[in-house]
């Protein structure tokens, strides 16, 4: 007798993705459904990462769920960019009031994950013993969920604590007093090291690679942006959704270089006055196709940093010049350049001078200058894209392991699936709409893709489906294609997996405005699935 599977659909994650994917398919569809998390509780990468200036650079309005009208109007966000609390308890409230915790089992890590072609239903192996048989999977794993590997000989050695951002300690450290040193200076860096600089004797930021940042401007919710927000909700997302970035900023009329040096400097300064992405999204058209172009705004952004900070030749160590400003994904900062004229905060460079271990008492740079710590926290950054799909084991059809198909870079189609693995949705998986494209609109419109695909898998009574192979090697192409017509290669960033060690340096997201990726995907839905088989 053929094993009868446990359910239809194993949802992997409990974060924004799996969330509402456990809402569409158990709540809308009525399928039978578990949830698997790895941490604790709900929250996602708004569970782990909760360090101190761990905030969302877009707008809350706008990083929200839109599937539900009195969810909009019953929510309302206290800050123009919300904290990481804020955030984690909207989720939790998501997963209570959608009652979605009752299928998850929490603090359960997927392992092993194999498909079974015989009986067409993946296997899937957890760290806590179970075996589940599922006809279907939905991987809400995350983009940015797994660290990079610390890279430090010597780190177990440390005689004090070691924090990681993506990680932090769910009671606040004390620092007061401390020695701390901060190695990275991403996006959560930036956010980090002015609430560290608050809190330690000491801090010490090892700084690699500078990084183009730009003013938040967070502010208290203004109640008539709300009242006018939630009057015309289906408005102002469509807009958000019809928007490069998912957020509505007013879209530029110009090209960088065909207006005088006056209106550019305008121009930026009113960027940089709103605060945001609006600098990058508002000024010019040609900003991330035209490297002359981009030129300006980063010479403009070099210019505020040497204004900000005292002294002179920390202000060149703080100035960008190695890539196309936006090409790296752009933190937004509060009080980061101001940070470095306090007496207690030091900045090394150690691009010339690398990490070379760390030792009991803190670090040692290759020059052998060594530097003594109580605490060393590392925001070091992700596996972004593949880190979490290929720590779970996944075998698909005649044993390929999707590592091995992923060896030479991730390859999909559409960012929903993967040919020799059938039945297996990747939620913004590589090769999606996403990362230039705000999470929670990306994420919904993939569910929805997914949830999609499924249906029709039912209704048409198919037992499987997956892409061909030759419709993910053309996804790879037009991948590729619109990649390299901007600027965004230029940059060794985690888009294009340059952030890892012997990473492939591949692109792994869709580079272009989300609408035609929603488009291209409606097209391939009516057209029958096409790129897709069925069995
Ligand atoms: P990240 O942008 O990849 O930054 C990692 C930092 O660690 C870089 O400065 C990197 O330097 C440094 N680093 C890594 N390995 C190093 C080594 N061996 N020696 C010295 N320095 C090293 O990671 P992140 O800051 O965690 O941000 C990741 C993404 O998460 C962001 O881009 C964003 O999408 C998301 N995020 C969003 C928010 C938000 O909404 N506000 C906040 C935080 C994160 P190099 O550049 O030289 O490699």
């Amino acid at each position: 007798m053929a094993e009868q599977p446990d359910c239809d659909v194993v949802v992997i994650g409990a974060g924004f993705s799996g969330l509402y994917a456990m809402h569409e398919l158990r709540n809308r569809m009525g399928l039978r459904v578990i949830g698997l998390e790895a941490a604790p509780d709900v929250g996602g990468t708004w569970y782990w990462n909760r360090y101190p200036g761990a905030r969302c650079d877009i707008e809350s309005i706008h990083y929200s769920y839109s599937f539900d009208e009195q969810l909009q109007q019953d929510w309302t966000w206290s800050e123009r960019y919300s904290a990481q609390p804020e955030i984690l308890a909207y989720l939790n409230h998501v997963a209570d009031r959608f009652d979605l915790r009752r299928d998850y089992r929490f603090g359960v890590k997927v392992v092993s994950m194999e498909w079974d072609d015989d009986a067409r239903h993946w296997r899937v192996g957890t760290d806590r013993g179970h075996e589940i048989l599922t006809r279907f999977v939905v991987a809400g794993t995350g983009n940015v969920s797994i660290p990079k590997e610390p890279e430090f000989n010597g780190l177990e050695s440390f005689n004090g604590p070691v924090y990681a951002t993506h990680a932090w300690p769910h009671t606040e450290p004390d620092l007061a007093g401390k020695r701390v040193g901060i190695i990275g200076t991403g996006a959560s860096g930036i956010q980090a090291i002015p609430k560290l600089a608050e809190r330690a004797g000491h801090l010490t930021v090892f700084q690699r690679t500078p990084n183009f940042a730009t003013p938040l401007r967070n502010r208290p919710s203004d109640p008539e942006e709300v009242a006018r927000t939630k009057a015309n909700y289906p408005g102002v997302r469509a807009a958000a959704r019809d928007s490069f970035l998912g957020v509505p900023y007013r879209r530029p009329e110009h090209l960088a270089l065909e207006v005088d040096p006056e209106h550019r400097r305008a121009t930026y300064d009113r960027g940089w006055q709103t605060g945001g992405f609006a600098i990058l999204m508002e000024s010019y058209r040609d900003l991330l196709v035209d490297e002359k172009a981009n030129d300006t705004v980063a010479e403009f952004t070099r210019e505020r940093i040497r204004e900000r900070v005292a002294d002179p030749a920390v202000a060149e160590m703080l100035c960008p010049d190695d890539h196309p400003l936006g090409t790296k994904r752009l933190p937004m900062e509060t009080d980061y350049y101001e940070t470095y004229n306090r007496d207690n905060v030091t900045l090394v460079n150690v691009k010339p001078n690398q990490v070379e271990a760390v030792t009991p008492t803190g670090l040692r740079l290759a020059d052998g200058t060594e530097y003594d710590l109580d605490v060393l926290v590392l925001a070091t950054g992700f596996d972004a894209f593949t880190g979490a799909l290929t720590r779970m084991g996944v075998v698909g059809r005649e044993g390929q392991k999707l590592n091995d198909v992923w060896a030479a870079g991730p390859v999909s189609y559409l960012g929903l699936m993967t040919h020799g693995f059938p039945n297996l949705f990747t939620i913004t998986g590589p090769g999606a709409a996403v990362a230039l494209y705000n999470n929670p609109l990306a994420i919904e419109d993939h569910v929805d893709l997914a949830t999609k695909a499924l249906q029709y898998v039912l209704d048409h009574g198919h037992r499987t489906m997956e892409p061909d192979a030759q419709a993910q090697a053309q996804w790879r192409e037009e991948l590729n294609e619109r990649a390299h017509a901007t600027l965004f290669p230029r940059a060794a960033s985690w888009y294009m997996g340059a952030n890892i060690p012997g990473k492939p340096r591949v692109v792994m997201m869709y580079v272009g405005a989300a609408a035609e990726y929603r488009a291209t995907c409606a097209e391939v839905v009516e057209n029958d699935w096409r790129g897709f088989r069925f069995d």
